[in-house]
C-alpha cells in the first residue's frame, strides 16, 4: 500500500513543490543515466537547493517524491501544460489537460504569502526543464 492518496499533490502549495520536484526529475531522466532510487534521490537534492535558494519550507518529503515516482509509474497522475504560463505541474491522469491552468496563474487569495517565493521556484522550474 502506498502511503498517501494522489489528491495530495493536488492541493495548491504541495502542487507547486511536487511539479518543481518533477521538472527536476524529467529533465535528469532524459539528460542522464541516472535511474530508479538514485534519480529520485539526486531530483530530489535540485529540489531542496532550489527551495532553500527560494527561501521557502520544504513541502514534499523525500517519501512523497518517491510515492508520486510511482503514481506516475501507475499512470495515476500526468503533467499537464497551463495554457497561460506553459509550465507543467503535477495532475491526476483522468482530468482533461485541454485548457488547463495551473495554481500560479489561477492563485487563490490564501495563497498571498508564499505567492512571491512559489512563483519564484516555478519559474527556475520552469527555466530548468
Ligand atoms: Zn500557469
Amino acid at each position: 500500500m502506498l502511503p498517501f492518496s494522489t489528491d495530495w499533490f493536488m492541493t495548491w502549495q504541495p502542487n507547486i513543490h511536487a511539479s518543481l520536484f518533477m521538472a527536476y526529475f524529467r529533465f535528469l531522466k532524459s539528460n542522464t543515466q541516472l535511474r530508479g532510487l538514485e534519480l529520485i534521490i539526486k531530483s530530489y537534492r535540485m529540489y531542496l537547493d532550489q527551495i532553500k535558494r527560494g527561501g521557502m519550507d520544504t513541502v514534499l518529503s523525500l517519501t512523497r517524491a518517491w510515492t508520486m515516482v510511482r503514481f506516475f509509474d501507475a499512470s495515476m497522475l500526468q503533467m499537464a501544460t497551463c495554457r497561460e504560463c506553459g509550465g507543467e505541474f503535477v495532475a491526476h491522469a483522468y482530468d482533461p489537460t485541454r485548457g488547463y491552468v495551473c495554481g500560479l496563474c489561477h492563485m487563490p487569495a490564501r495563497a498571498g504569502k508564499t505567492r512571491r517565493a512559489a512563483e519564484a521556484a516555478a519559474s527556475a522550474a520552469i527555466a530548468t526543464a
